[in-house]
This record gives C-alpha cells, structure tokens and sequence, in this order.
C-alpha cells in the first residue's frame, strides 16, 4: 500500500483513548469565560452599568468614559483569568471570522492597560479583508467598532470583542453589520404592526437556534486527503459499500472517540455561554449535529460562527479533523444548518406561536401570513442568500432541500388559512363570535404533530418558529438571517400601510387586518407546498406554478442587484446599492476561487496520483496476461480488465487536459460575474463529473493495495 495511506491509516486505528474530564456541573461554568451583564454589575459603578445595560437593551450609544469604565473593568476581569491580549473578533466577508492581538501590557509604564478608545475602535491592518473594491474606490482603510451587545469573552489568553468591520467612509464590509441593521428593521416594522393589537409591547428581537451539521473523520486520514485539505470535499472516492442505505447511524448510539470529542467540546463552548443543548448522529455514516438553545439573533450568530471555531480547535486534541462543507462526500448526506427563527416581544410574547384564545390567534396569523408573503415575494432574495460553491451540491443537486424555494405549514395550519381565505367579510361583534366566523378559533395549541414531518421543505413552519434549512453548513448565517429579517421587515411594513388604508376606508381594525390578510393568503399561495421536495413532480410542479429554481451560485447571486432587491435593501437601511454590488463581487470571487482550487487539484490528484498508480497496476496485468498467455492458458478475461483501465486512463488524460485549457481561457474572462459563470458551466459543468467517473471506477478495478487515496470507508466509520 502506498506509504501515506497505509501510515495515515495505522495511526488512525492506533490512537489512544482520550480522557475527558468533566470541569463539574454544567450550572457552576457556564459562561465561565464570558464578560456578561452579571459580571459587569459586580464591577462596573450602578450608573455606568445602567448606561450600559441600556445601550445593549436598546442600542443607545455609549459615551468615551463609560467605555473607558467597561475597558478598565474587562481588563482587570480578563487578566485575572489569566488573559494576556486582547483584539477585536470580526467576521469579514471571507466567511470565518479575524482577529488581531495586542497585549494588554504597557512597556512605557510596566502595568496592563486597556482604554475605552481601544475598546471602541481598532484599526486593523485590514487592506487584505475583500471589500469588492469599496475600499479602493473610496477610503484606503476600515476600523471595527464594538458591538456591545454581544459580550466579550476570553478565548485561549485573548479577550475578544465582538465588532463590526466598516471602511472610513462608513460602508460595511462584514456580516454582522448588516444583519444588526436588518435586525433593526425588523424591529421596528414588527412592533408598529404588534401596536395594532397591543401598545405595551415596545420591542421585537429575531430569535435564532441554529443546528449545526457536521462530518468527523481521523485527522491523519484527512491530511492523506489533498483534496479535503484544499478544498474541505473528496473530489474523487467511491461509495462504501455501506453507505447511508441502512438508516442505522441516524439516533443510533455515538461512536466512543466521537462521543469524546463532543463531550470536550461541549464543555469549551459552553465555558463561552453557548447553550448547546442537543446533540445526535445524523443520516451518514460520521455525521453529526449538535444545536444551542435559541438566543437573541446578533448573539446566536457569533455563537455559530465561535462555535465552529471552538469544534476545529477542540478535534485537533482529539487527532480529528471537523468538515463543515455542505458536501464533503459524493452519494452521502450533505451539510446543512437549519435555522430556527421567530420574533419575540419584549413582553416575551413569541408572535409565531399559536395561542388558546382565538383573539391573539389574530396577531399569530398576522406575522405567519406575512412571513409566508415575504417568502414568497423575495424567494429569489433568500435563494441568493445561501448560495455558495458548496451549497450548490445540496440545492437542486438531487439532495435535500431543492433550490426551489417554498414553505411547509402542515395540514392543520392550510386548513386554517384555506378557512380564513373562504370565510372572509364575517360581520364584526363582540365577543369571540366573529373569530368563530372566520375560522381561527381553532388554531390548536401546539401544532408539532404534523408541523415537523416534512423534512424536504426549505422553509417550515415546526410549531412556534419557521425553519429556514437551506442553509449550509459551512456558512456564516448572518447573510441568510440579514436577507429573512429584512424581508419580513418589508413586509410588514407594507402590511401596516394596506391596513391603514383600509381603516381610511371606514373598515373596523381587525376586518381591515383580516381583508388584507385574505389577500395575501391568495396572492402567495403558490409558495406553500406540503408534498415531497425532493421530488422530480415537485421540480415540474413548480415550474408550472413560475417559481424559479436557480440551480448554481453565480446566477443565484444576481438576486442581490435587482432593482426590487436594492429597493428594499436602501428603503431599510441596510445596504446600499454600491456595498450590494460590492458584495456581489466578493461572493462570485469567491465562487471562482473555490472552482480553481478544486479543478486545480483535481487536476494534480488525477495526474500526479491516480493515472500513474493506474498504470503500473495496468503494467502488472500485462504481465500476467503475456505469462497466461504463455501458458497457453486464455487471457481474456484479464484483457478485458486492461481495456477498461485504458480506457479510463485516457478519458482522464484527455479530460484533465483540456480542462487546464479551458482554465486558461477562463481565466481571461474580465468581468467577475461572467468569470464566475464561465467556471461552473465551463470548468466544473463540462470536466468534474466526467473526471471523477473516470477515477472512481478506477479505485474499483486497480488493487486495493495500491490505491493512493484514502477510501471513503476508511474515512467514514471511525469508532
Ligand atoms: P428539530 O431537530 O426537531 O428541528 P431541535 O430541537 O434539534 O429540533 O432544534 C430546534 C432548534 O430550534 C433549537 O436550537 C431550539 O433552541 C430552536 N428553537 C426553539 N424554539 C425557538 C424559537 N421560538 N425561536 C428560534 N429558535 C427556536
Ligand atoms: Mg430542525
């Protein structure tokens, strides 16, 4: 067997048992390490932790001696816990987050010092963060800001600071930024639209519990991978024997050294203050989940992105390596991340949950109809929102969930608005007469029965909350979560407009809520639907009903430019038309790099690694068909076997080449979006399936023995 496989392979079935200690109960360290509201009361005097509190509560600024005030008190907190640096934690539009370290510690004076301007702003030396040319074209440098209302929190011997990463001139070149913005919209749309119904709520927030899917292989096994370390997916590897076919891995008992590794990680992040709460086996075979209790969106969000950072440092101690691609292995499961989303007042009111009294059942159905609407209206918007070269091998590529985009409400909830829609222009009375009438005194309770079955949809309705699981596993979530609060916001604040119209109209308020409802059941019916999204009828069923199924990246991204979408994006305050289209040069950037790399390794694995393994094992079988020969005995069988591994030498020779080719020729290409395009229908469209064919029925025929690669059943069932 090839040296690296065969070591990689020895010392993955030879590890030794790592211990994991639990640091007690889970009460007694949760948030061990976080700079939360409790540990600033302990320090901070009653009025600045008031300023404080208010400006996280309700996002009032800070003033220069309050942060100064927070800075000194972080500091005396973080260093005796052993801190040494801080920095502030950001997360650009690369996809992960950054971070630049300094030390607390003051050579001039010999003491630690942390001041409020440190706190408050950094310059970091960002010039290599993308921007799509925001920066270039108008202000050579960016800072972050503080968010205050993410808390701070040691990692390692750093205090990081969550902030937000904007250019001099005030354009946003990271995730959170923008989804702070969205989530102010929301806000503020949502509780105009609450008032309607109830003046004590003053506030909406964006829930979100994301749970996160996750592949676990040996990290020698990995490093023997090229293509995983290049690229985080097998460009080439045929199925196991035992694939996925089974069921028996999903809720099945965790595998010991996995079931270790969670453990220790579990512990870590919930050290920082995530909740995660669940964890389980998923459908293929080393695939996992795990999933925090929902939290305020902006927090829920940087605890993702942590959360992911905190899985990769901890698998290194435990000799594994963490894949969040979406499709780390052909024929498998993919990776995803359902996002779990509702809006909450700050009366804790959740406005997606169905209530006993038919009255407030009014106002449930007013933020489901209207999300419902605003999928519909912006499907395209969220499809753009989880593109990704990744992704693409989830959405519409014969996996779950589609790339169309719809929404799942269950059987009792459809008969609800079917009612609604018939039962319309009911005369208004006191009392619950008239929600009788309309047919939303029915609204169970709890809805989970029939709400959570389907697991084909993208965008479910499960019971008290929508769950958007289009989204991948590897991405920052809070381009998705910008996209679905500025839609909703949107929306709503239409709806508001609709309503006061109809009041205008002389219409009672709740008749003039129920009509525009009415309406917008009808206009986005085409949206719901409750069969089997992975369905081909459902493709052809969609089509004819004109919704779109964008099936790759870069043409997904052109969503983000629309007029209609940087309408809605400026009339919101979230981003302009420059910073959309700034995005959007990132983004299919980023697509075109992602292709390169893997054609370009591809390329070398199949070059450089399998053909000549094919050939000597070819050379091997000549042999012995001249000595059968020889013998007088009939080849044939083996000739057989020779033709075949020629054949398949020669397509991947061809293949490969010309595939460099049209590299070339892509590479030409000036505008980034045609570039973009050129790489999936040129590069990837014409030469990956082609090439990988070619190779996986070449690790059937050629020796095992001889294999350079790392097969997927080596990788996929550690134990
Ligand atoms: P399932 O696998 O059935 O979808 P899980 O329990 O694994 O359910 O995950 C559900 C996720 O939804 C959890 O993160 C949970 O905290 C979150 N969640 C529950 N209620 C809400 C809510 N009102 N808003 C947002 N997220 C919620
Ligand atoms: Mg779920």
């Amino acid at each position: 067997m090839t040296t690296l496989r065969k070591t990689a392979l020895e010392r993955a079935n030879s590890r030794p048992k790592i211990k994991v200690e639990s640091p007690g109960r889970i009460s007694e360290y949760f948030g061990r390490d976080v700079f939360g509201l409790l540990e600033m009361q302990k320090l901070l005097a009653p009025d600045v932790f008031k300023k404080v509190s208010r400006a996280i509560d309700a996002g009032t600024k800070i003033d220069i001696e309050t942060a100064d005030a927070v800075a000194s008190a972080a500091k005396s907190w973080a260093t005796t816990k052993g801190a040494t640096h801080y920095t502030h934690w950001f997360q650009p539009l690369t996809g992960s987050t950054a971070e630049k370290h300094d030390t607390f510690f003051d050579a001039l004076s010999g003491i630690e010092k942390f001041k409020g301007t440190a706190l408050v702003q950094q310059e970091p030396d960002a010039s290599s963060f993308p921007s799509g040319g925001i920066r270039s074209t108008f202000e050579a440098r960016g800072y972050t800001a503080w968010d205050p209302t993410s808390p701070m929190f040691i990692y390692g011997v750093t205090l990081c600071i969550p902030t937000i990463f904007v250019s001099f001139t005030g354009e946003l070149l990271d995730n959170k930024a923008p989804l702070m913005k969205a989530v102010d919209a929301v806000d503020a749309a949502a509780t105009r639209v609450v008032q309607l119904f109830d003046k004590k709520v003053t506030r909406v927030k964006p829930s979100l519990g994301c749970e996160q899917e996750y592949f676990v292989v040996d990290k020698d096994l990995y490093n023997a991978r090229p293509d995983l370390v290049m690229g985080g997916r097998t460009v080439f590897g045929h199925n196991p024997a035992r694939g996925q076919q089974l069921d028996d891995h999903y809720f099945g008992s965790i595998p010991p050294r996995i079931y270790n590794f969670m453990k220790d990680f579990e512990i870590e992040a919930l050290k920082l203050g995530i909740p995660v709460s669940t964890r389980h086996n998923e459908v293929a075979p080393s695939q996992f989940e795990v999933a925090p209790v929902f939290e305020d969106i902006n927090v829920a969000t940087d605890h993702n992105q942590l959360l992911m950072d905190v899985m990769s440092k901890v698998a290194e101690g435990h000799n594994l390596k963490v894949l969040f691609h979406e499709k780390p292995f052909a024929g498998l499961n993919g990776t995803g991340k359902h996002n779990n989303w509702s809006l909450i007042t700050n009366t804790g009111i959740n406005l997606f949950k169905p209530s006993s009294s038919a009255r407030e059942n009014l106002l449930f159905l007013v933020f489901f109809v209207n999300t419902i609407k605003a999928v519909y209206e912006y499907a395209d918007l969220l499809r753009a929102s989880i593109a990704s070269a990744g992704n693409d091998h989830r959405l519409g590529a014969n996996e779950a969930p589609p790339a169309i985009m719809s929404v799942f409400i269950g059987s009792t909830l459809t008969s609800v608005l079917d009612e609604l829609e018939k039962n319309g222009n009911v005369k208004v009375e006191k009392g619950d007469n008239m929600y009788m009438k309309l047919g939303i005194d029915k609204i169970p309770q709890i809805i989970l029965d029939n709400t959570d079955r389907n697991r084909t949809s993208p965008f479910a309705f499960t019971g008290n909350k929508f769950e958007f699981r289009a989204v991948g596993g590897a991405q920052n979530v809070a381009a998705p979560m910008t996209v679905l609060n500025l839609i909703v916001a949107q929306q709503l604040n239409e709806f508001y407009t609709e309503v006061e119209k109809e009041i205008g109209k002389g219409a009672e308020k709740r008749m003039a809520v129920v009509n525009v409802l009415r309406k917008y059941i009808k206009d986005s019916k085409k949206i719901r639907f409750e069969g089997d999204g992975y369905s081909d009828e459902w493709v052809k069923e969609a089509a004819k009903r004109g919704l779109e199924n964008v099936k790759d990246t870069p043409r997904a991204l052109d969503a983000y430019i629309t007029k209609k979408s940087k309408k809605i994006f400026e009339a919101n305050g979230v981003l302009s038309e420059k910073e959309l289209e700034a995005r959007n040069e990132i983004y299919w950037e980023n697509y075109i790099m992602k292709i390169q790399i893997e054609s370009r390794v591809m390329g070398d694995l199949a070059a450089n690694h399998i053909v000549p393994t094919a050939v000597n094992y070819q050379n091997k079988l000549i042999q012995n068909a001249n000595g059968l020969k020889g013998l007088g005995i009939s080849n044939k069988e083996v000739v057989k076997v020779i033709e075949k591994i020629s054949g398949y030498i020669h397509t991947i020779q061809t293949e490969v080449d010309s595939m460099i080719e049209e590299r070339k020729r892509v590479n030409k290409i000036e505008d980034t979006r045609e570039k973009a395009i050129a790489y999936c229908d040129d590069v990837k469209g014409k030469y990956f399936d082609k090439i990988r064919y070619a190779v996986d029925k070449l690790e059937l025929l050629v020796d095992d023995e001889d294999w350079p690669l790392v097969k997927y059943r080596e990788m996929l069932f550690l134990r």
